[in-house]
């Protein structure tokens, strides 16, 4: 079998912030659908809080196809 993308569920994203040196802040972005949004969320977060250090996690949808893999 393969997976492909499934095109009617778009992929999601989310930022959570990581700066700090004992504990990070751990500040969430939610979930988002654009970089864009990613984007406007850090420099908001970054501009009260001067944190500067963030993980980025997408999640996309697959379909599992039934092919050569079975
Ligand atoms: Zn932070």
């Amino acid at each position: 079998m393969t997976t492909v993308p499934d095109p009617l569920a778009l992929p999601t994203m989310e930022a959570v912030c990581v700066t700090g040196e004992e504990r990070s802040c751990g500040a969430t972005s939610g979930t988002l659908h654009t970089s864009d949004e990613l984007t406007r969320w850090i420099a908001g977060h970054c501009a009260q809080t001067g944190h500067d250090f963030y993980h980025r996690t997408t999640r996309a949808t697959l379909r599992a196809e039934l092919g050569a893999w079975q």
